[in-house]
């Protein structure tokens, strides 16, 4: 079993319903095990697009799954849930990302592992830190490091 982390956002149809449906989406998943989420953040949206607040989460799982089958079921649980493709960066029922897989370091077409852009987000790292003060980051450092560089300004955990 690989413990990966999984990177939840939503600011749409009722965003912390979105996520807490998530989870339990997440708790489903074939030959994987939920071991914890965290608390739910609510920060600003990146991108300078006009839209609602996000709802981040993040939720940590134990997986006998291939990268690219959790990457798969993900899709899945975010198609369920009414995620339909709009523009980068625009407003969307659920966002899921893989955001680390054990200490793998994936870089495919389809698949960037750990996840590119997380290491200075505060939406990603908070929620994180929360389930895993500890977390190595792989490529990228201890996840307490990351963070002293990291404003959490905007970020309000709910
Ligand atoms: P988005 O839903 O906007 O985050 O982008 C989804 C696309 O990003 C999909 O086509 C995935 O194949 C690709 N992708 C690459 N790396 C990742 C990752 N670590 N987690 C989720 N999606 C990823």
């Amino acid at each position: 079993m690989v413990a990966a982390y999984i990177g939840l956002g939503s600011n749409l149809d009722d965003p912390a319903e979105q996520l807490s449906r998530a989870f339990m989406a997440l708790a489903q998943i074939q030959n994987t095990r939920l071991v914890r989420y965290s608390s739910l953040y609510q920060s600003p949206p990146m991108g300078g697009m006009e839209q609602p607040d996000y709802i981040n989460a993040a939720a940590v799982v134990d997986t006998a799954l291939k990268p690219a089958e959790l990457l798969q079921q993900l899709q899945v649980i975010e198609t369920a849930q009414g995620r339909t493709k709009g523009e980068r960066w625009g407003p969307r029922t659920l966002d899921l990302d893989l955001l680390i897989y054990g200490s793998s370091i994936i870089d495919t077409p389809d698949l960037k592992v750990p996840h590119p852009g997380m290491h200075d987000r505060a939406f990603v790292l908070y929620p994180l830190y929360e389930l895993s003060p500890d977390l190595e980051i792989p490529g990228r450092g201890q996840i307490i490091e990351l963070l002293k560089n990291c404003s959490s300004e905007g970020l309000i955990k709910i």
